[in-house]
């Protein structure tokens, strides 16, 4: 909210972006706290030189880090070895009980202050190969080494390059490594309930470097369960039955309807992704399980359809005489359609790292340069009302299977944009 009284003359900035002729300035009204002006000082030269020079570092810490297993939960060596390296900075690293490391560089005061955050955990289980390949083309091949590892180098080395060009700001800057991201945002929700007030924005460098996201997609994750007495076969005609209360349900789910696919606000389910139940071929099983992953921008329908669908497992067990609970797996809020967030896209957060990429000739999707929607620690930020937004790390592709890659280049691009991020937002101290 603080930031707010700060719109106006950032709104100055864009039309005067716009009067130099900026093209997409002149169409874009919105505040930004980005100018050309801020890349040409002679300190944040130095820090993008700094990005420049040492970036052979920057890929072998890449690579290292990679290699080291971060499956959610077990992301203790990454952290150890983030928290190492900011001592190293010179600076204080805190934790958490969740195993979140973070670390406050301070500024000269009167700006905001900016959270950076970059999740350390992986999707890849603990005994996944993660030795990373490099490729002729200019690409590494290893599980995670696009998502997420990338970002924790390039916030390292953001984190470098500023104290080698002493690059000072007015605002304070909050480094955040979290933990348990994959497995619903856990610990970037915890940092958030637990340091309530502390920023002013916030921005989750994840994904890959394109559209900045400033929405939230609500994932809510279920396990349906079915428990009954069971029964062997010779004994189970018009016994209580939770296979038939499971199929019911599943089959009912797909009656509840959804807005037409080509609805601007989309919502979507997927029954079954992981079905679990019995294990002889004689006899009712006691248990029968099966998941739902639904998904949705739009905060009142996610609740609207998950609602239904829990009605469809009640009604289904109901019938069939067994015992339905359902268990949350993960809840990630949703932070609204579009219409609902046109106060956030108006934030100079959003227009800032626009106008960031633009400047690194990051190409971004004509007409989507913003984006309502998101899945990552940013949803937090959004879901508690505080400016936030997603950035990319580096471009690649594959994410969350063996076949992840990433371009080598790309996370210096990413390095470089946080460094004109952090300065743009949390304000360049005057020369
Ligand atoms: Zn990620």
């Amino acid at each position: 909210m603080r930031a707010m009284s700060r719109m106006l003359p950032f709104a100055l900035i864009g039309l005067l972006a716009a009067a130099a002729g900026h093209p997409a300035a002149a169409q874009a009204p919105y505040p930004t706290k980005f100018s050309p002006a801020i890349a040409a000082r002679a300190d944040v030269k130095q820090a993008l030189a700094y990005l420049e020079t040492h970036f052979d570092s920057q890929v072998s810490e890449w690579i290292m880090l990679t290699e080291i297993p971060g499956t959610s939960g077990h992301e203790q060596k990454r952290a150890d070895y983030v928290k190492g390296e900011l001592v190293k900075l010179g600076l204080a690293p805190e934790t958490d009980t969740m195993g979140n490391v973070w670390a406050r560089r301070a500024g000269t005061g009167g700006g905001p202050t900016v959270v950076f955050a970059a999740h350390m955990d992986t999707v890849h289980p603990l005994d996944t190969p993660l030795k990373v390949r490099r490729e002729d083309n200019g690409t590494l091949h290893a599980p995670g080494i696009f998502d997420n590892t990338a970002s924790i180098s390039n916030q390292l080395q953001t984190l470098r390059a500023m104290r080698d060009a002493r690059l000072e700001t007015k605002g304070d800057l909050i480094f955040l490594f979290t933990v348990q991201e994959e497995v619903g945002l856990k610990g970037m929700y915890h940092w958030l309930e637990k340091h309530p007030g502390v920023t002013d924005m916030l921005v989750a460098v994840d994904g890959g470097l394109g559209a900045v996201s400033y929405g939230a997609l609500g994932i809510y994750w279920s396990r349906m369960k079915f428990s009954g007495e069971g029964a062997h076969t010779l004994n189970s005609r018009d016994q209580p039955n939770t296979v038939r209360a499971a199929a019911q349900c599943i089959t009912n789910i797909y009656t509840v309807p959804l807005p037409p696919a080509d609805d601007p606000v989309p919502a979507i389910y997927n029954v079954g992704g992981m079905l679990t139940g019995g294990n002889v071929v004689n006899a009712i099983p006691q248990e029968v399980t099966f998941t739902v992953d639904l998904r949705t921008v739009d905060a009142e329908l996610i609740q609207t359809l998950d609602a239904a669908i829990v009605s469809k497992c009640e009604a289904a067990a109901k019938a069939q005489k067994v015992t339905f609970t359902r268990e949350w797996i993960q809840k990630s809020e949703a932070g609204g359609r579009p219409e609902q967030l046109t106060a956030q896209r108006a934030h100079p957060l959003v227009q800032t790292a626009i106008d960031v990429l633009r400047f690194l000739d990051v190409p971004l999707p004509a007409g989507r340069e913003a984006i309502p929607t998101g899945s990552t620690d940013a949803n937090a930020g959004v879901v508690a009302k505080i400016p936030a937004i997603s950035v990319g790390r580096s471009r690649g592709g594959a994410g969350h299977t063996l076949q992840e890659w990433a371009h080598i280049d790309s996370a210096k691009t990413g390095s470089q944009q946080l460094v004109l991020l952090a300065v743009a937002l949390a304000e360049p101290v005057a020369r």
